[in-house]
Order: structure tokens, then C-alpha cells, then sequence
């Protein structure tokens, strides 16, 4: 029986220095990968290329670390979300660097949750630095299981605040150097199952020294297997088919 494919809910693969290249990569080796967008003018080119692929799909998005310079790109994001399913990186960051722009995100994020509710269907990478409260807060005011789904991306979060996002219908895309932190281990482990899915959040993360890649969610899939206690070959099965529920419930 073939291996079930590779899941990479979360990476920039624009942020890479050859986007076609990169797309190409990952239709080779069959990894499914949601390739996310920091601002809606960067997302036509990524769907021109991504809509010819079996296994890269392009989500639209406004990184909450850049709300601050395209808030103003809020109108194009509107004309062309009824273009995808999928929508992402979203979300707040609360950090100190983007503090400043925390009550802008916050509007920004309200809007983009709202018309995603309205159009149903989406299913959404959210970021969620230092702000999980006010992400839940957001998602369960205007985004009840039935309009949609989140997908918190690196959640961060307490136990409690990780209760609150499963009981909103969210799933959690998780990724090695998360898994490498023994608090944010604890938390994984603490997840159904049935709620994970594998992420690289490449660029921005690394596997021996240079930036991973879509196929590097390998090794998120290892130290799920080990924290969960189960064989390879079954967690990697489990991640795939949790992408297809996710695909499936909405
Ligand atoms: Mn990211």
C-alpha cells in the first residue's frame, strides 16, 4: 500500500527564492501544502500556480504583522476571497514588536472572520501570538463550527485556552520546532488525535541549518508518533486522514 501524502498546513512558499521551484517540490513529493500569503496582492500569483497543482493549494491573506501597512489592501482581500476555500495567515500577534498595531489587528481580523462566516466554507490558518484569548474570542463570536474552520497555527496558548479551540471545532497545525519546546510538547499531548495536522511554517523554521520544507514535516510526524505512542506509518496515515475530515465536515 502507498504511504498516505505529507500534510504542510502552514509555509510560505513564496517566501522562498523560486516559488515555481518550490510549488514543483512539493507536487513531487505528494506532500499537500497549504501555501499561505502575508497580503492579498501576493496571492494571485501563488493561486495562478498553485491551481494547476494536485497538491498546493493557495490561501489568502493579510499577516497580522503587516496589518499596520496594507490594512488599505482589505478591499482587494474582500473581492477575492469568494476565488478560494482557503484563507490564511491571518490572525493577531500581540508581541512587543506589534503591539503598537494589536487594536488595528484586531478590526482587520474581526472583518476577515465576518466575511468568512458570511461566504461559509473557508478553512482558515490562524496566527495567534500572545493573543490567543482574543482569537477565541473573535472565532466564537462570529464563527460557530458550522460557517467554517480555523486552523490555529503554532497555538500557543494555555490548556485551558487549547480546551476553549477544540470545543470551537479548531484544529492545530503543529510543526518540529514547536514540538522541540517540552511546554509546548505538554500541550500537543494533551489534543485529540483526531484535531492535529503537520505544518512547517517554512521559512521561518529551520532543519540543520537551512530552511525547511514542506517534505521536512517528517520530523513533526516522528515526535508525534513518540509523544503519542504509536508507529511512523500510523501517525502519518492519522495526519492525512485528518485532512480529509477537515475537507470533508465543512
Ligand atoms: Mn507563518
Amino acid at each position: 500500500m502507498a504511504s498516505a501524502p505529507l500534510v504542510d498546513f502552514h509555509c510560505h512558499l513564496d517566501l522562498y527564492p523560486d516559488l515555481p521551484l518550490a510549488i514543483r517540490r512539493s507536487e513531487v513529493q505528494e506532500v499537500f501544502t497549504l501555501a499561505v500569503t502575508t497580503t492579498p496582492r501576493a496571492w494571485t500569483h501563488n493561486e495562478s500556480l498553485a491551481s494547476q497543482t494536485r497538491y498546493v493549494r493557495a490561501a489568502l491573506g493579510l499577516h497580522p504583522q503587516l496589518v499596520a501597512q496594507y490594512a488599505h489592501e482589505l478591499t482587494l482581500f474582500e473581492a477575492l476571497l469568494p476565488r478560494t476555500r482557503y484563507v490564511g495567515e491571518i490572525g493577531l500577534d500581540a508581541g512587543p514588536r506589534y503591539y503598537r498595531s494589536l487594536e488595528q489587528q484586531k478590526a482587520v481580523f474581526e472583518r476577515i472572520i465576518r466575511l468568512c462566516a458570511a461566504a461559509r466554507g473557508k478553512v482558515i490558518s490562524v496566527h495567534s501570538v500572545r493573543a490567543s484569548k482574543a482569537v477565541l474570542d473573535t472565532i466564537e463570536q462570529h464563527l460557530p463550527p458550522p460557517k467554517g474552520r480555523v486552523v490555529l497555527h503554532w497555538f500557543t496558548g494555555s490548556h485551558a485556552e487549547a480546551r476553549r479551540a477544540i470545543d470551537l471545532g479548531c484544529y492545530f497545525s503543529v510543526n518540529g520546532e514547536m514540538l522541540a519546546n517540552p511546554k509546548r510538547r505538554a500541550l500537543v499531548s494533551s489534543l485529540p488525535l483526531c484535531r492535529l495536522l503537520t505544518e512547517t511554517d517554512g521559512p521561518f523554521t529551520q532543519v540543520s541549518g537551512r530552511p525547511s520544507e514542506p517534505g521536512d514535516v517528517t520530523i513533526a510526524i516522528s515526535q508525534l508518533a513518540q509523544l503519542f505512542e504509536c508507529s511512523y506509518d500510523s501517525m502519518r496515515a492519522r495526519i492525512a486522514q485528518n485532512l480529509r475530515d477537515l475537507l470533508t465536515e465543512l
